[in-house]
């Protein structure tokens, strides 16, 4: 008996989440086809993916791009149709041959093809934290109302998900926290004076995992953990307060749950995204990944930092705004996001320095005013709102 193969579609396919994605789906040739790939301007990446995958749909966020990515189809004889534009990646996400989306498109831009596939009921795997940062419970109510699957591809949050015990039912009476493991990034022991002088080159050069820059930033500010910690409060429907970041240098252990008779479970293996990509494509199944096992007889020691230590706090400012935000109003995060994202789009383009991400993010949560927003409209409205005032901080720091 032949197994109905499971329709993708990949948003965000020329990524660093895309690539891993599509290195997975090749091995499995027997259960998933590609349907749709999407992607912002990366024409080259995305005609060579065209050729090798054949989707149904490919679209490129940008119309100019677009236009290229349709002759170079065209020209390659290919059988791909080629559209543009935000609404076209909407549309492939929530179509109705589709029965599973990766969203691996970068930032709240995500958002709306992330919310049209948890309206549409697919199986949804969710790479863009961004997207559930900024949506919160609209977004979780979106994936109930839609009757959609909702997976974690986040490694720390798909390995609490693989700790947690089936039943959501039985994880409040069972769970007394989470614990989200952090590698402390690239300057986990640099003096902390110094991080003035930190280059986007040395950010972006992460000891432990290839990603695209934006959350390489993140993971050497620690807000990555910070928005993860956002994540799990949401994903998991957990209180913050049990919620807690350890670093873990050596990046073995994924994530853990503690039950409440103080019994740890902790979910392993090689810092290899592909691991929790396989996992989340054929859940509840397993399927081979490509990432390689971990030899334990040849494994150096785990070791763990507390992440709350007078010079972590100083390193790492950004990530004790994840309980702020939380304890705030609703529609903090989608500011705290905001900001964060115009603050490391300046740094990258050197208009302003490493440790004055922080002072934009706080800055926006100090001054940006807003009344509780009850829409999908109002959170795009602060959202944008946010980042007219980082724009003006930025322009006020940039040397
Ligand atoms: P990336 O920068 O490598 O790739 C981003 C993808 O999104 C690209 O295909 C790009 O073309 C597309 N894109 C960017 N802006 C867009 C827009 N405005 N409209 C449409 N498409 C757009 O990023 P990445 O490292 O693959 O990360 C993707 C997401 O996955 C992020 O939210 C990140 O936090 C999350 N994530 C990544 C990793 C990792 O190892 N890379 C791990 C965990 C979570
Ligand atoms: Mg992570």
């Amino acid at each position: 008996m032949t197994m109905k193969r499971t329709q993708l579609a990949v948003l965000g396919s020329t990524g660093s989440i895309g690539v891993s994605t599509l290195d997975v789906v090749k091995k499995h040739p027997e259960r998933f086809q590609v349907f749709a790939l999407t992607a912002s301007s990366n024409v080259q990446i995305m005609a060579a993916q065209c050729a090798e995958f054949c989707p149904t749909f490919a679209v490129m966020a940008q119309e100019t791009a677009g236009k290229v990515l349709q002759t170079l189809c065209a020209e390659n004889g290919l059988t791909t149709r080629v559209l543009w534009g935000a609404e076209a990646i909407d549309m492939v996400a929530s179509h109705e041959s589709v029965d599973a989306v990766m969203a691996a498109i970068v930032g709240a831009a995500g958002l709306m093809s992330c919310l049209a596939a948890a309206q549409a009921g697919k199986r949804l795997l969710l790479a863009n934290k961004e997207a559930l940062v900024v949506g919160g419970t609209l977004f979780m109510d979106a994936v109930r109302q839609g009757g959609a699957t909702l997976l974690p591809i986040d490694s720390e949050h798909s390995a609490i998900f693989q700790c947690l015990p089936q039943d959501p039912a039985d994880w409040k009476s069972r769970v007394d926290k989470i614990i989200l493991t952090a590698s402390g990034g690239p300057f986990r022991t640099r003096d902390p004076l110094t991080l003035c002088d930190v280059t986007p080159e040395q950010a972006c050069a992460h000891p432990k995992w290839v990603m695209g820059r934006k959350i390489s930033v993140d993971s050497a500010t620690m807000m990555n953990k910070a928005l993860e910690v956002i994540e799990a409060r949401f994903l998991f429907n957990v209180e913050p307060d049990r919620i807690e970041v350890v670093i873990h240098p050596q990046s073995v252990i994924h994530s853990m749950v503690q039950f409440v008779d103080n019994s740890v479970v902790a979910q392993l293996g090689t810092p290899d995204m592909r691991g929790p990509i396989a996992y989340g494509l054929a859940w509840p199944e397993r399927i081979e990944s490509g990432a390689a096992a971990l030899e334990f007889s040849d494994m150096q020691a785990l070791t763990f930092e507390s992440a709350n230590s007078a010079d972590h706090q100083a390193r790492f400012p950004g990530l004790a705004l994840a309980w702020q935000v939380l304890a705030a109003p609703s529609g903090s995060t989608a500011i705290l996001n905001a900001a964060n994202e115009v603050a490391v789009a300046a740094f990258l383009d050197r208009q302003i320095r490493f440790d004055q991400i922080y002072r934009v993010n706080r800055s926006a949560l100090d001054s940006v005013t807003f009344s509780a927003p009850r829409s999908l409209g109002d959170l795009l409205e602060l959202d944008r709102q946010a980042r007219r005032f980082c724009a003006q901080v930025v322009a006020s720091l940039a040397p």
